[in-house]
């Protein structure tokens, strides 16, 4: 049997190209040194897999932003407001990555959404009337040369004409089908220089496909794909799914002409009976995705020896493949030191999710297979008792009865009493918690890491960030107050670290978007909460000033979500034991005098099923219920207030408002106010912040667009429920921009309050 995999993660074993690319942006370093960094990652990936004995390497799955956006540029889709910078290099392409300010010019950043149900976020392709597509651009063509050079066949990557053509943003009067000819032809003309250089395999990553689809989605897809592989020659070509199963498009999919089509086995929960109930073309090689390339969980070798032993059962040809890009797990486990035993040893990273489809590759074939030392040892993983258990914590879990799930007093009374309590203006300003996170945080932090200071000099150095970070916001006239979270770098990791049953990595790092990463805690046993996590900075905050503080935590689900969560446990049964755990915290919070706690659920929508008929039961019917846990305790005057990072959450606006807190921000500047509807049509009771400026771009709003977005909210929001915040955390920016942003947005909001 042979082995492949989808993707690679590109930002390097200790993610040597997020640092490169900043450095580039800082002006450090040359644009060939950006690409010699690129250069010299590819070719180590390349060799990696070919030494671990895949099969089918893929390329053009590095990027350095995004893979959506090398589409964009790969189609000429930029669109002309980025054109007319006529920056050289890289620098269109950065530039609709993270926006442009300068003497060429001032535009945004494309819009970045979630890549399916992961913390992979892309880049918003935006279609235009006069956007021309075709081919434009070398370097999917040039970095299968690069392989080829090294000798090494690799099946390019390309995103596939479906999903860019659903992913896209259409800006002007056209649509999806406006633009289908000049797709194919572009396809086409993709197909035909692969064959022109010799490459075996094409790889079309159509992820869309395992969305819920419409009858015209599935006849653009036919349409697409007919046309696309009328012109196939020698180069096969390979239709790449994957976090789903296909079951809207089955039947259509096996009847085109591709020579290989990749499945999930693992995510996609009718995939397996997709093919028994249809079969699988015998002429075509089934990639099956049964290596979870989303989890760091050591594959369990006698389950997937019996997944593809059935699997075989239905299809002629097979090779043992990954459920999706290993983009979503960190590089290796080989920078992991300080793994205690019993612990290590269940896990596989992206370096040995590579070994497991070789020895899965050769395993399969074997009908001795259990007389081999690789499987024995998997067995043997398996089979040990897990550490961290705890009884009690499970207990706690199931005694939990509906009370633990309602506060006593309804929102309507709670509003009354709050405005009493708190006394604010109309559009209260406020922001989402994280200040930036100077060198100076980040080298206390490290400093204490490694021992160089003890804790109460840490904590004597954060007090000290604090009280810079309250005068900073008193000066600037905000209305609430936050702390600044200068004691954590992650809003995961920090709370886990507080938490038994949690594990933690040094290197593990995940791409989150461009040269963002996250290395997600790992979920090892069962969750309790061991000592007070933030009360001591909160309650000395609030010291320092008359104004409400927030305290500042995160919820059970993103807590869960933006964690690797186990497999042996359900995902209602984490979320429940987390939730107890930060009940204990907001409660204390509020014995020290905090009056207003965030409860953030950043991540709340990322883990939404695809497939909305399992909206509820698979998620919503435990994820809503988990974040009410938490605060079904405090008192009325408690002003809870709850952060979501995407406004896109137009469908679920019931069940965001069902969260019962008393106020939600959320990023609204990048997806262009569109909830802001769904919250009037719905009646959304909660008070809202929809973010007036977007914090992932150093550029300054104007006042007057601040003025002018508050207009546009007040025309849908009732004024009594608006508060003025940016869209998220300030973390990843520097000091200037941040204040000046500030201002900018106190001074707009008094200048709105004036106009009321
Ligand atoms: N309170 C967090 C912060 O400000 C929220 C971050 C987030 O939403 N991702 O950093
Ligand atoms: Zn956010």
């Amino acid at each position: 049997m042979k082995s492949a995999i989808i993707g690679f993660p590109r930002v390097g074993k200790l993610r040597e190209l997020k640092f490169a690319s900043e450095k580039y942006f800082n002006g450090e370093i040359t644009e060939e040194n950006l690409n010699a960094a690129g250069k010299e990652l590819r070719s180590e990936h390349w060799q990696l897999q070919k030494n671990a004995g895949i099969d089918y390497i893929p390329s053009n799955d590095f990027s350095f932003y995004d893979g959506m956006l090398d589409a964009t540029v790969l189609l000429n889709a930029v669109p002309q407001a980025y054109r007319n910078l006529k920056l050289s290099g890289h620098g269109t392409y950065f530039s609709m990555a993270r926006g442009f300010q300068g003497v060429q010019g001032d535009v945004k950043a494309f819009a970045m959404k979630k890549w399916f149900n992961t913390n992979y976020h892309y880049m918003v392709p935006e279609l235009y009337d006069d956007t021309d597509i075709k081919l434009s651009g070398n370097k999917p063509f040039d970095e299968y040369a690069e392989a080829k050079a090294m000798g090494i066949e690799t099946k390019p990557v390309i995103m596939g004409a479906f999903t860019f053509l659903k992913l896209a943003k259409f800006n002007g009067g056209k649509h999806a089908d406006d633009f289908m000819e000049d797709m194919i032809q572009a396809y086409r003309d993709i197909l035909e220089r692969f064959d022109k250089l010799g490459a075996e395999w094409l790889q079309f990553d159509e992820p869309a496909l395992v969305t819920d689809l419409s009858r015209e989605d599935t006849a653009r897809f036919v349409k697409l794909y007919t046309e696309i592989l009328k012109e196939k020659k020698k180069t096969k070509v390979l239709l790449q799914t994957y976090f789903g199963d296909v079951r809207d498009c089955y039947n259509e999919i096996a009847a085109l002409d591709f020579d290989g089509i990749g499945l999930d086995f693992l995510e996609g929960k009718k995939t397996l009976e997709l093919v028994k109930t249809n079969g699988f073309p015998e002429s075509k090689i089934l990639f099956a995705g049964v290596v979870n390339g989303k989890n760091i969980w050591k594959c369990d070798y006698k389950k997937t020896i019996g997944l593809l032993s059935e699997i075989g059962k239905y299809a002629k040809h097979v090779v043992v493949s990954t459920s999706c890009s290993l983009l979503h797990v960190p590089y290796t486990l080989e920078n992991e030191t300080k793994l205690e035993s019993g612990v290590r040893e269940h896990f596989s990273f992206a370096k040995e999710k590579l070994g497991e489809l070789h020895e899965l590759s050769i395993l399969a074939e074997r009908d001795d297979f259990d007389a081999l030392d690789q499987y024995r040892n998997n067995r043997k993983v398996f089979e040990a008792d897990r550490l961290y258990a705890d009884k009690k914590v499970q207990a706690d879990v199931s005694a939990l009865s509906e009370e633990d799930f309602r506060r006593k007093v309804d929102r309507k009374e709670r509003e009354q009493l709050q405005k009493t309590e708190f006394k604010f203006p109309l559009l209260p300003t406020t922001t989402i918690g994280s200040f930036p996170q100077t060198q100076e945080v980040k080298k206390n932090r490290s400093r204490f890491r490694k021992g160089d200071i003890d804790q109460a000099e840490y904590d004597r150095q954060v007090f000290a960030f604090i009280e810079g970070c309250i005068k900073k916001q008193e000066d600037l006239g905000l209305d609430v107050l936050v702390h600044g979270e200068f004691e954590r770098n992650d809003m995961v990791e920090f709370f886990g670290e507080n938490l038994a049953g949690y594990v933690f990595t040094q290197n593990a790092w995940v791409q989150s978007y461009g040269t963002r990463c996250v290395k997600p805690p790992i979920i090892f046993g069962d969750v309790k909460r061991i000592r007070p996590i933030t009360v001591k900075y909160s309650h000395y905050a609030q010291s320092l000033t008359r104004k409400p503080v927030k305290g500042m935590l995160t919820g059970p689900v993103t807590i869960l979500n933006w964690s690797f969560p186990r497999e042996d446990v359900s995902l209602k049964e984490m979320a429940y034991q987390i939730g107890i755990a930060i009940r204990e915290e907001v409660c204390d919070l509020e014995k020290a005098g905090i009056r207003i706690i965030q409860i953030d659920e950043a991540a709340l929508k990322e883990k939404l099923p695809i497939r909305r008929e399992e909206w509820y039961s698979e998620y919503l019917d435990w994820a809503i219920p988990a974040f009410r846990l938490c605060h079904s305790k405090v008192k009325p005057e408690t002003q809870i207030h709850t952060h979501m990072c995407y406004s896109e959450f137009e469908e679920i606006v019931k069940d965001i408002d069902n969260m019962d807190a008393d106020v939600i921000s959320f990023e609204a500047s990048r997806s262009r106010l569109t909830i802001i509807d769904a919250l009037k049509a719905n009646n959304f009771e909660t008070e809202v912040g929809p973010g007036v400026y977007d914090i992932h771009s150093p550029r300054i709003p104007a006042v007057e667009e601040i003025v002018q977005a508050l207009h546009k909210m007040l025309e849908k929001i009732d004024r009594n429920k608006l508060w003025v915040n940016p869209d998220c955390g300030l973390k990843t920016r520097g000091i200037p921009e941040t204040e000046a942003s500030l201002r900018n947005l106190v001074k707009a909001a008094e200048i709105v309050r004036k106009q009321l």
